[in-house]
Order: C-alpha cells, then structure tokens, then sequence
C-alpha cells in the first residue's frame, strides 16, 4: 500500500484524483488550504479508510512522510487565478519548491499539474510538448503562466542536480462535477446560466476554441503517467476534440433545454485563440487517451449541477 500526498486535493480534479487513488488500495492524504477547494468535494472520501486531510499552504516548507506526490495546489480558473496574482505565483513557484524538497528529502516520486497555459497564445497547433509557447510574461495571466514555466523549470533541475523522479504533465481544459458553480470557468458559467435561464456570457465573438476532457479521463492519463516507470514528460493530457466556444454554447443550451439567450461580452486580455493538444505522445508513453466524448461528459456534468444547484 502506498501513501499518496495529493497538494490541492480538496479541488475539482484533486478531489477526483483521491477518491480514484483510494479507490485503487493506497492511503491518501489530501492536503489544501481551501483557497478554491471545497469540504463538499471530499466529504464522501472523510469516511474512507485511508484517507486523511491536511489543512496547510504549499507556500510553507512541510514534513511528511510519503511515498509519491501529487503537485496540483494552485487556483485554475483565470478569475480565481487573478484575483491575488501575487499568491498564485507564490502557490506556484515556492509550492513547486517545497513539494520537490519534500520528494527529494523523502526518495518519493513527485508529479507536477502544468497546464495548456505553459503554450499562452500559441503559434503552433495542436500544441506538442516540444514548443516553446507564446507567453505574455506581463499580463494578467502571467501570474500562472509563468509561474507553472518556472515550477517546471524547477521539475527539470530537481532531476538533474538530484535525481528526484519528478514527472510533469501539461493539462489541457478539463470539465465535470465539483467544478465550483462561480470560479469563472467557461463549462460552469454556461451550464449554471442555461439551467437558471440566465443570459449565456460568450466573451469576445465566440471564435476562439478550446478542447474540453472529461475529468475521469484526465485522473486515469495522471495515474499512468505516475505509475509508468522511467518516465518524466512532459506530456499533454487533454482530450484533442476541437471546439468554438460559441458551439459548446449552443451545446448546453440544447442538451438543458434552456430557453437563455446568448449575449456577447469583451474578450479578456490575452485570453488565447485556439487550444488543442497533440496526444500522440501520451498515446505512445502512457497507452492513455480520453474514452468519454464531449456529448457524455457535459450530460454528466449537467447532471451534477441540476443536482447540486
Ligand atoms: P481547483 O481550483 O479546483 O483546485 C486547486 C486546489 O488547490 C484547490 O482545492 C485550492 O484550495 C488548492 N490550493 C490553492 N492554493 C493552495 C496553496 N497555496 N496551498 C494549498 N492548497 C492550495 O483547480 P483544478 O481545476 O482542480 O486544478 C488542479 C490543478 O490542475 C491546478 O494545479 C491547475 O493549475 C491544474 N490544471 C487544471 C486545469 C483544468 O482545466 N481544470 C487545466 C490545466 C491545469
Ligand atoms: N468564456 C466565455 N464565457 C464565460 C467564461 C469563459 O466565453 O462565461 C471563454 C473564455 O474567454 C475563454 C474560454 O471561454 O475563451 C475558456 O475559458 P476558461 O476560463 O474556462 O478557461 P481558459 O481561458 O483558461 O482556457
């Protein structure tokens, strides 16, 4: 049996992440500060064997005696992200930092969560693990973008200088119960406005495209790229269906049957054109690539928040 530290773990992928470690026989410890993160998210897991939570700030060195990590500690959503962008650089850069000392003091494997955003605005598409990206190092993403940049930075020379087994993977826009019904994300937002028949807010013309994965495909892609020996990444995990945001508008609003209207608000600055990743290495190194398709997961998720809200 393993002992699992999942940073961030009270959030929506991490939540999911500890119910399936638990689920797979380790003990878990779940480990946030509840900046983003919620109780209801892991209440079901409190009664668990194996499972223990953590109330701590990645931001502080810690000890604790595990045998691999989970890095996903940092706020996601842009309006959560920006709304200190100070700690969520901070989050990023000094919980990299802490995390991997603790890997290094431990002999334990560590993953770092990246993300699509290490691309920013990118020039290349679908965007492989190979490029460089196109970051804006100061606008008001920077304070994730470049702090995620940096924490692999941190990843790769942990590595060299002392050999900690430090994996990365890139997330690209992942979706499904426990998002937060108001942490801004575009899956929430629309879902939430259509089932309460409020306008749908498209920012900017509706062009601009994203690539949506189902949350229980990006758990089992993060679990095989732990559990696969002598591998570091990174490696995109995403689901490379393509879409306008305008169309998964039209999408929810077809699938809840609402009768809410579509109105169009400003672009936010440097909010990237197009997003799609290039799976093909993931699909060589890991045998992993998403199984729900985009008509299942949001009928999931919509399920849940009918339920919830
Ligand atoms: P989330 O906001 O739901 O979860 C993040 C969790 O980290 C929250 O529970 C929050 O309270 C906790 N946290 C934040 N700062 C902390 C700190 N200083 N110390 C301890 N805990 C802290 O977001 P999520 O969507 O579950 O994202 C999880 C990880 O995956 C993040 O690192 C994010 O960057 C990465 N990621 C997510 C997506 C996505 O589409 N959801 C895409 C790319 C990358
Ligand atoms: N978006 C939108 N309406 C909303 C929320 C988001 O049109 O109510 C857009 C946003 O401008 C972006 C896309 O949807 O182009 C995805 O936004 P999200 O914040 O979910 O993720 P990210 O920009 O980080 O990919």
């Amino acid at each position: 049996m393993k002992k699992i530290l999942v940073t961030g773990g009270a959030g929506f992928i991490g939540s999911h992440l500890c119910r399936r470690l638990l689920d797979e026989g380790n003990k878990v410890i779940c480990l946030d500060n509840m900046f983003t993160g919620t109780y209801d998210n892991i209440r079901e897991l409190y009664a668990r064997p194996g499972f223990e939570f953590v109330n701590a700030d990645v931001i502080n060195p810690m000890h604790i005696e595990v045998d691999e990590i989970y890095n996903l500690a940092c706020p996601a959503s842009p309006v959560q992200y920006q709304y200190d962008p100070v700690m969520t650089t901070k989050t990023s850069f000094l919980g990299a930092l802490n995390m991997l000392e603790l890997a290094r003091k431990m002999g334990a494997k560590i993953l770092q969560a990246s993300t699509s955003e290490i691309y920013g605005d990118p020039l290349v598409h679908p965007q492989t693990e190979d490029y460089r990206g196109n970051v804006n190092t100061i606008g008001p993403r920077a304070c994730y973008d470049e702090g995620k940049r940096v924490a692999e930075t941190l990843f790769s020379d942990y590595r060299r200088m002392y050999g900690t087994d430090a994996r990365i993977i890139r997330i690209f826009n992942t979706y499904g119960p426990h998002m937060l019904e108001n942490d801004g994300r575009v899956v929430s937002n629309f879902i939430m406005q259509a089932i309460h028949n409020k306008n749908i807010t498209i920012y900017g013309d509706g062009t601009q495209t994203r690539s949506f994965c189902y949350v229980d495909d990006l758990v089992a892609g993060m679990i095989a790229a732990m559990n696969k020996a002598d591998f570091t990444g990174p490696v995109n995990l995403g689901n490379p269906r393509e879409m306008t945001i305008l169309e998964l508008a039209r999408m929810i609003i077809r699938k809840t049957g609402s009768g809410s209207q579509i109105v169009y608000r400003p672009l936010p600055v440097d909010d990237p054109v197009k997003r799609k990743p290039d799976i093909s290495f993931a699909r060589k190194e890991l045998g992993w690539e998403p199984q729900t398709d985009i008509e299942q997961g949001i009928r999931k998720t919509i399920e849940y928040f009918r339920m919830k809200y």
